[in-house]
């Protein structure tokens, strides 16, 4: 059972959206939507990703860690990325498009704490049971991307950039 709480969903008064426990927001935005829309922010994902992630922080039951540049890390890019943050500001430099999950709140990238990013890989592969939503992860790297534009007929999907 997920532990979540409660907070007014800023786009309609009248309905509740939940908040994850596990995670705070700065961990899982870029310091400027943090700064510029607060709480608010929340309303940026989609609520699969975040059911996902606190699945995972909740069965795994080690520290996840995603951004860390509110406590001065050099991480704040992992998750939600905007039209200012560097990778994107490059993208448009180079007239590429760009339409990562992490700018549609639909992707992470994270550490699991005492883990490398080929364990937990596998680790959730082999709990995919486990997973609300079918996910999508990127094969090979050093961290562990996951995203949430998976395919609905298998509940994890590898994919090499
Ligand atoms: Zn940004
Ligand atoms: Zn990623």
């Amino acid at each position: 059972m997920l532990r979540l709480r409660q907070l007014a969903d800023p786009r309609n008064d009248s309905t509740m959206m939940d908040i994850p426990v596990y995670f705070k927001l700065e961990e899982i935005v870029c310091p400027h939507v943090y700064n510029t829309y607060g709480e608010a922010a929340w309303s940026f994902f989609d609520p699969r990703l975040i059911e996902t992630l606190e699945k995972i922080r909740e069965r795994i039951n080690r520290p996840i860690m995603i951004n860390n540049w509110k406590e001065g890390g050099q991480y704040s890019q992992r998750g939600f990325r905007c039209i200012k943050c560097e990778l994107v500001q490059d993208a448009i430099r180079d007239g590429r498009l760009y339409v990562s999950p992490h700018m549609t709140g639909q992707g992470v990238d994270f550490d699991v704490q005492g883990m490398v990013a080929e364990e937990v890989r596998q680790w959730i592969i082999k709990n995919q049971n486990i997973l609300p939503w079918p996910v999508r992860m990127e094969a090979g790297v050093s961290w562990v991307h996951m995203d949430v534009r998976g395919k609905d007929d298998k509940k994890v999907y590898l994919f090499a950039a």
